[in-house]
């Protein structure tokens, strides 16, 4: 049972069928998916969800696949950590990690987006999959097309951070390293994804991929017990996450499992690449592309597939943008290690980073409740941190040089 109405253009509202189709013959606008919310109602109550397995297909009639689920059966419903200590040091009353830097395989949340994006897929009888990645995507694709028994061609700029580049050929995939930024590499993907017949889960899969994005907000709402937060902060690169947080709230709002929503989308960047948070500080929705610099490479998107809808994300909802230096990255990654044990990757260090800033700015008040986004794992990107940590203390293998070090 699908509860999959078709394609619909996000400008011109032309209803198209569910094929491997991205984008509107029309007006060029994107192609986003439909549902019959009100058969999805009767079908998805908290009950049911509550009964189901905790991964992310605990929302399926609300991901666009026909059948089961067969990718990702491990991945989702990651801690929402209730971050004590961190509020305490910003000065707020309740604030939670909505922690994604442990998702299942490759610890970040693009591991969401793939299992759909595979799931469907393989619906459509692709034999390939592809991406055009900042380097998580790359892991992910990687890693759950050897699962599914699927050959992958991955796309990626050549000056990823080793970390991430090991961390995709172990699953020996077909890795190609592009002399260029992100976005000259995903120029080259649709060219290709043009000559080739495969399933290019961020270009023609596009729309059913994005959905599952949906399940981190999905995830909040339940693990606050059915409820939304005041306040979510999200880290933007090509925008899709923060628009599809705020897409999964409301249609638990439209379904019945929220019982209002008053939530406020906060977009973060690096000051390096802020194209979106940008457009929301010049009150335009018009993206204006830069050329990334930063050391926040996952999020480093110059010109973003889905900016304008993360600006009307952030526009619609009543919340705000901000965008944090290398160095406050750095400190943010440090902060939330220290307070909360966390580790996360520089994405994260941008997220808390703005975080801050929109608290000190009395943009978020200190009283009401915060959900920070924490979407990969520091492990991945090491080089930002090592040489602002200290090193580890040498001692001899003796009591003696041990105690020399406690007492000096
Ligand atoms: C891809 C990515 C994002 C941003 O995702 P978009 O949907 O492209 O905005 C955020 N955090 C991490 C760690 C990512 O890898
Ligand atoms: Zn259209």
């Amino acid at each position: 049972m699908s509860y999959v109405k078709g394609l619909r253009c996000r400008e011109c509202s032309r209803h198209y069928p569910k094929e491997a189709l991205f984008v509107c013959e029309y007006c060029f606008g994107p192609l986003e998916v439909g549902y019959n919310y009100d058969k999805i109602k009767e079908a998805l109550t908290k009950d049911v969800i509550e009964s189901r397995p905790k991964n992310l297909w605990r929302y399926r009639e609300l991901l666009p696949i026909d059948g089961k689920p067969t990718d990702g059966l491990n991945s989702g419903f990651t801690p929402l950590v209730a971050a004590h200590n961190l509020a305490k040091a910003l000065g707020v009353k309740e604030l939670y990690i909505k922690d994604d830097s442990v998702s299942h395989p490759t610890l970040s949340f693009k591991d969401r987006v793939v299992a759909v994006a595979l799931s469907k897929a393989k619906e459509f009888g692709f034999n390939v999959v592809a991406c055009a990645s900042t380097g998580n995507l790359a892991n992910a694709v990687a890693s759950q097309a050897r699962a599914a028994r699927l050959k992958s061609y991955i796309f990626i700029p050549s000056d990823l951070e080793m970390t991430k580049i090991v961390g995709t050929l172990i699953y020996g995939p077909t890795l190609v390293a592009v002399e260029g930024n992100y976005d000259e590499v995903n120029r080259l993907c649709s060219e290709i994804a043009s000559k080739y017949k495969w399933a290019f889960v961020n270009i023609n899969i596009r729309p059913y991929y994005a959905e599952g994005s949906k399940t981190f907000g999905y995830e909040i709402a339940e693990q606050l017990g059915w409820k939304a937060p005041r306040h979510i902060i999200a880290p933007c690169a090509g925008g899709s996450l923060i628009t599809k947080i705020w897409k999964a709230l409301k249609e638990f709002k439209e379904i019945g499992l929220l019982d209002g929503l008053n939530t406020k989308m906060y977009a973060a960047q690096a000051a390096g690449c802020s194209p979106i948070v940008n457009a929301v500080k010049e009150n335009s929705d018009i993206i204006k592309p830069v050329r990334p610099k930063t050391i926040a490479k996952s999020l480093a998107i110059g010109n973003p597939a889905d900016g304008y809808y993360a600006v009307n994300t952030v526009k619609e909802s009543g919340g705000w943008a901000e965008s944090v230096s290398d160095e406050e990255i750095v400190d943010a990654i440090k902060l939330l290690a220290e307070t909360e044990g966390i580790f996360t990757e520089t994405a994260g260090g941008v997220t808390l980073g703005a975080t801050k800033k929109l608290i000190a700015q009395g943009r978020i008040p200190k009283d009401e409740v915060i959900v920070v986004s924490i979407t990969g794992n520091g492990l991945k990107t090491q080089e930002a941190v090592i040489d602002k940590i200290g090193k580890p203390i040498k001692i001899k293998p003796s009591l003696e040089s041990f105690e020399k070090l406690v007492n000096a």
